[in-house]
């Protein structure tokens, strides 16, 4: 498939000759992308054509397979494209992405509408418990037929127009719903003068306060609501009246009756989800959310919330009777508001752990890391790992590896981009530039990617990482394992492509043995001095994990509810928000009400993001990864039994069952709250 106009091959369209069918990414021009997509996109249009007016009657092979094999071309240039904007991005690659995307969105519009093409999927659908098919067939079939039914297909022509509407609406208010908590984030500072009102602050905040004020022309110091300068404001600043400031300030805003004022927007968007979810045919739009979850309906996860409540409540105000008792031993004789509570607790913490950064780094060198967490994988499950140099690379600051397992066979190719870069994003995170599926007899292996934003090495120093650098890297390998390891027929279904709450399961479940001193004593040794990291600091690295989980846990759980209580709505809301809230979160709420504070108008996650009725999903993957390796505790940490299981059950299955089925095979029941309470110290 190549362009007719070009004399010069697009390197996209073609066959990928090199090692393992890796991106060419030394013939790749940013030029390449928007006319290879364009090509790929008339081409898999033809491949959907080709199922849709296929005479014989349709079956799973003629058109679930098929649909499933359509745009593989499409797929890899896209893959390709938005990964390296994300990784070594520039001016003009964003230009491209940005003309892309509404393409690959017209697109997958145009499948999702096609009358033909539904008619199809439901003539299959309805007859699939009498074709004989596999639970992984049946499983892809539900996933294609569900997106279809989730994106209107189903729908009479009366109620297609309203369908679009609300969908469009719901777009542009939750875009909007963002912006304006922005603008609000944006709108307030704290210009101080007096060097007095800095007492509490550590010197890089400090610089960072005049950095921010010179920008703006000012003098002095100026703190502003993003988390960099309000979270340490809040912990170290000794003024309290202007902790005070700073967090009505925060949780006030779109809530202040201006033009930016999120209450008619959170009323709109919780009332057209409703409205659709109804549409559909669901009682509210939780149960439209959930549906493909392994906490697959409404009574599940509010007896899930509900359940560790009640364990972590009383934790809760333990950590609370806590903290107030140490103000007080510490000349505070006011209750303690909520602009107290970062500000003790992190004395408190620092009096009771005397661990930091800066002493653990150390131990923690990039390349022993590197090489310890490699060696843990071939420990649990028999992996090898060879550094690959003759094969094309997007910057020379990358590693490749070709994983294989204990038998010799080849199982992935892993790339590894560990620093920061001017075109890089923040943050760190594992991705596919092909996932792994089975085409025939053959088995397509993934290529998998690490991208991380570590700190760098210097002249004089390797690259130290902190320890939630090192918990950074053992989750985002833990991901990378769910696709190294998958042994799936479907792509869509395969690696990583599972339920979104079971998604982190693999991944939270490595961070663990951050915390183990059996592992962290076979390579974590001072770079400089050889010297073994301490028992001593392990166990305060442990203690420290757990301060404050009851608080914690308590304040997700009142999130949660929230969240719940929003998206289960059957009637139209037209009540007052502040009112609902408070009502919703009173009985996880420790502080006194703060009248000018109200979160949901703040609340991105529920309303702009993606999170709507799936905020407890953050505690439902906490509870599996710690009952997971609970297992592992159990049974010793390197039982290879157990990790045997862990990989048969869990890591080669991609979605190819049902969640729960999944992990009971792997531990002989469902998960249990219990080994959540017991490492985050909430059990007594
Ligand atoms: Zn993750």
């Amino acid at each position: 498939m190549q362009t007719k106009t070009d004399s010069v091959p697009n390197p996209l369209l073609g066959k990928w000759d090199t090692p393992f069918g890796s991106p060419p990414f030394d013939l790749i021009k940013t030029d390449h992308f928007k006319p290879a997509a364009e090509e790929a996109i008339r081409y898999a249009s033809k491949e959907i054509e080709a199922v849709t007016s296929n005479p014989d009657p349709a079956d799973f092979s003629n058109t679930i397979e098929a649909l499933e094999r359509a745009g593989e071309t499409l797929g890899r240039i896209a893959s390709v494209l938005f990964n390296l904007n994300s990784a070594e991005t520039s001016k003009e690659l964003q230009a491209v992405a940005q003309e892309v995307s509404p393409m690959l969105t017209r697109f997958s519009n145009d499948i999702t509408l096609n009358e033909e093409l539904f008619h199809r999927i439901k003539a299959v659908y309805d007859t699939r418990y009498n074709s004989g098919l596999s639970t992984e067939q049946l499983i892809l079939l539900e996933k294609k037929y569900r997106s279809f039914i989730l994106g209107g297909a189903g729908l009479a022509e009366e109620k297609r127009k309203r369908f679009r509407e609300v969908s469009e609406e719901l777009s542009q208010i939750s875009l909007m719903f963002e912006e304006n908590v922005l603008e609000e984030t944006n709108a307030f500072e704290l210009h101080l003068t007096d060097p007095s009102d800095l007492r509490g602050l550590p010197d890089g905040i400090i610089e960072m306060a005049s950095a921010e004020a010179t920008r703006k022309n000012r003098t002095g110091w100026v703190f502003t609501l993003h988390y960099p300068s309000y979270v340490p404001f809040m912990q170290y600043s000794e003024k309290r009246e202007l902790r005070e400031k700073m967090l009505k300030a925060y949780s006030s805003r779109s809530y202040r009756g201006n033009e930016h004022d999120n209450r008619e927007l959170v009323i709109r968007i919780v009332n057209l989800r409703r409205e659709i979810a109804q549409m559909l045919g669901f009682s509210n739009y939780a149960e439209m959310v959930l549906g493909d979850r392994m906490a697959d309906s409404q009574a599940k996860v509010e007896s899930f919330l509900d359940n560790l409540f009640i364990s972590s409540h009383p934790a809760a105000l333990r950590d609370f009777e806590n903290i107030r008792k140490y103000a007080l031993a510490n000349g505070h004789n006011d209750r303690i508001e909520r602009w107290d509570w970062a500000y003790f607790s992190e004395k408190l913490k620092k009096e009771r752990f005397s661990i930091d950064d800066e002493m653990l780094k150390p131990y923690f060198n990039l390349t022993s890391v590197c090489n310890a967490i490699f060696s843990l994988a071939g420990k649990l499950y028999g992996l090898r790992f060879r550094k690959i140099n003759d094969i094309p690379l997007y910057h020379a600051e990358v590693t490749a590896w070709e994983v294989y397992d204990a038998d010799g066979k080849h199982l992935a190719l892993l790339y590894t981009d560990f620093h920061p870069r001017p075109g890089k994003n923040g943050g760190a995170w594992m991705t596919c530039y092909r996932e792994q599926r089975k085409d025939g007899a053959a088995d397509i292996r993934p290529l998998v990617s690490i991208v991380t934003n570590f700190s760098r090495p210097t002249d004089t120093k390797p690259a130290l990482l902190t320890f939630s650098e090192l918990t950074t890297f053992l989750h985002e390998f833990g991901h990378a394992l769910h696709a190294i390891l998958s042994d799936c027929t479907y792509e869509s279904i395969s690696g990583t492509n599972v339920a979104r709450d079971f998604v982190e399961l693999p991944s939270q479940f490595m961070e663990n043995w951050a915390y183990e001193k059996e592992w962290l004593d076979e390579w974590a040794v001072h770079y400089q001095t050889g010297e073994r990291i301490s028992a001593d600091m392990i166990e305060k690295i442990k203690e420290a994990s757990t301060f404050n989980e009851g608080y914690a846990c308590d304040r997700q759980l009142g999130f949660g509810f929230l969240d719940m209580a929003w998206h289960t709505l059957t009637t139209p809301f037209e009540g007052d928000v502040r009112l609902f809230e408070s009502e919703k979160m009173k009985r996880s709420d420790l502080f006194p009400q703060i009248d000018s504070s109200n979160m949901s108008c703040s609340f991105t996650h529920l309303f702009g993001g993606g999170y709507a009725a799936g905020y407890y999903g953050y505690k439902w993957a906490e509870v599996l990864d710690a009952d997971a390796f609970g297992y592992f505790v159990e049974k010793g940490i390197f039982n290879r039994e157990v990790a045997l299981s862990f990989r048969k059950n869990i890591l080669e299955k991609g979605g190819t069952d049902k969640p729960m089925n999944l992990y009971v095979r792997f531990r002989g029941r469902e998960p249990s709250i219990d080994a959540l309470l017991n490492r985050s110290g909430l059990i007594q």
